[in-house]
């Protein structure tokens, strides 16, 4: 069986028990849940995602340091980055205009305000500003970043790196040729490690099905099925469109090479953890070339969340229609260009866009407590914005890379390419 299939296996069966257990309803502190499902399941899982996650700031400084050194020699590097940047905040924009239009047909608040449903207490925390952010792109020491994991600072960095490397002549070609074999060493850790996703996911599920809240969901249903419906429409309708547009790929081969990226996405909640599992993909599945992945790949994962931002636009209509506003135009703009803007601040961990659309709301003049009311249904809903959000990472490199000649043709049409077979 290859590992899609045995991830998706594992995502099933855990799911299966998972909600099986939630059925039973054993009583709290059970010897059974208490160290089967909340002691080694949830172990299982956590061990996974730590281990991905372990390999994320190895996996970009080193691979990025080999592209940006590459691409150094070819001077390409500002137009790339300008290209991806761009390409990141144009998909996003319209993910959110999406949700919103979607959101103003289906109306969910409407339904739900008949509901009577009571929020609970949500205290909005402390959202990052956006010139916080983009001043702290610079690192005041680059080896604080890497230990706290501040993506966009340790890209910074090695890019910087990189770049230097290639304009110092036999030096930098000796220290390259030791990150060109590092790259290579850690690209296989990274496959050793996604050997273990059927198990991680298993758990992972299991831990989702006997939490999730069905009462909630099915409270929320409009809401739900609006944010899951734009979702769907993205990943299946727009994201396809484009790349036929802007590249000529066929859409259908790239979705099928990104399901593993996807499936870890959608079990961890997290593109920051999911990170080496799209890079890997990117590069050795798809065909895109190190010098573009490793830039475009890590820089999508910090900055690219399409899915939350979709998210964001049709959570803001629902509060509007929840608390009676009336949303102008101006408004809508408004929303567009804050979620844009809210998903560069957004961490790549589980739930932080739930925290980001306190300042898309505050922007618009809406109550914060409205986050209260959709929190509920968040965790399943973070679930799959983040597999759209990766998946628009890996989109966006294929479209640069095609642009720019960085896409091997022969590995994007080889189905069997990068797959991970036996023991890697
Ligand atoms: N969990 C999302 C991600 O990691 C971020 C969010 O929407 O909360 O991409």
């Amino acid at each position: 069986m290859n590992l899609t299939a045995r991830i998706l296996l594992g995502m099933g069966l855990g799911l299966l028990l998972g909600v099986l257990l939630q059925w039973i309803a054993l009583p709290e502190g059970h010897f059974f849940s208490r160290y089967f499902t909340y002691g080694v399941i949830e172990a299982g899982g956590d061990l996974f995602i730590k281990l991905l996650k372990m390999m994320v700031v190895p996996l970009v400084l080193v691979s990025l340091v080999c592209g940006s050194a590459s691409l150094g020699a070819t001077g390409k590097v500002g137009r790339l980055g300008g290209k991806t940047i761009g390409l990141y905040l144009m998909t996003t924009a319209i993910a959110v205009t999406l949700a919103l239009s979607l959101a103003l047909i289906v109306d969910p608040g409407l339904s739900a305000s008949d509901q009577a449903i009571e929020a609970p207490a949500y205290t909005a925390k402390q959202a990052p500003s956006i010139i916080d952010t983009l001043v702290n792109i610079v690192p005041d020491n680059p080896i604080a970043a890497m230990t706290e994991g501040k993506m966009l600072q340790v890209i910074l960095f090695a890019v910087l790196l990189g770049l230097a490397m290639s304009r110092t002549g036999e030096a930098g070609a000796r220290v390259l040729k030791v990150f060109d074999d590092l790259n290579v060493i850690v690209m296989k850790l990274v496959t050793m490690l996604i050997q273990l996703a059927p198990y991680g996911v298993f758990c992972l599920m299991v831990k989702l099905g006997v939490t999730v809240g069905w009462a909630e969901i099915g409270k929320l249903l409009a809401y739900f099925l609006t944010v899951a419906g734009a979702l769907a429409v993205h990943m299946l309708l727009v994201y396809p469109l484009l790349l036929k547009f802007l590249s000529g790929l066929n859409p259908i081969v790239y979705l099928r090479k990104m399901r593993e990226p996807m499936l870890v996405a959608f079990s961890s909640s997290s593109s920051g953890a999911t990170l080496p599992v799209t890079l890997r993909t990117v590069e050795h599945r798809v065909g895109v070339k190190n010098n573009v992945a490793s830039f475009a790949v890590p820089l999508g994962a910090t900055i690219n969340m399409d899915g939350t931002a979709i998210m964001q636009g049709v959570a803001t209509v629902f509060i509007a229609q929840f608390y009676g506003f009336a949303l102008g135009p101006d408004d809508f703009l408004m929303v567009v260009l804050t979620a844009t803007l809210a998903s560069i601040g957004t961490a790549a961990v589980p739930g932080v866009g739930l925290i980001m659309l306190a300042m898309v709301l505050g922007q618009v003049g809406l109550p914060l407590e409205g986050i209260g009311l959709i929190i509920g249904v968040d965790r399943l809903l973070d679930m799959m914005r983040t597999a759209v959000n990766v998946t628009g990472d890996g989109m966006v490199a294929t479209v640069v890379a095609k642009s720019e000649d960085e896409l091997d043709m022969e590995i994007f049409h080889d189905p069997e390419a990068g797959r991970v077979v036996g023991n890697a």
